[in-house]
């Protein structure tokens, strides 16, 4: 906000223009209006890496039984052949 009576330029917080003295009453900068923005917390972040790890086991268990169930196949058509 300028100062109503020279116009310069005043600091947030400050309520006198530094350059003539006048009134200024600029509102102080509210800071917990930005604590919703803030970064997530590190708990948040290592829970959504551990649900990524459970994924990409539960991805490997199913190529492990694929290959269990295709081995046992290929088993059982050797077999017949034998
Ligand atoms: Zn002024």
């Amino acid at each position: 906000m300028d100062c109503p009576r020279c116009g310069q330029a005043a600091k947030p917080g400050t309520q006198f223009c530094a350059q003539c003295g006048a009134r200024v009453d600029t509102p102080a900068p509210q800071g917990p209006v930005y604590q919703e923005w803030a970064p997530l917390p590190v708990e948040t972040r290592g829970d959504a890496r551990a649900r990524k790890l459970l994924v990409g086991c539960m991805i490997g268990a199913v190529v492990l039984a694929l290959a269990v169930v295709g081995g046992a196949a290929l088993l059982s058509f050797c077999v017949k052949l034998g």
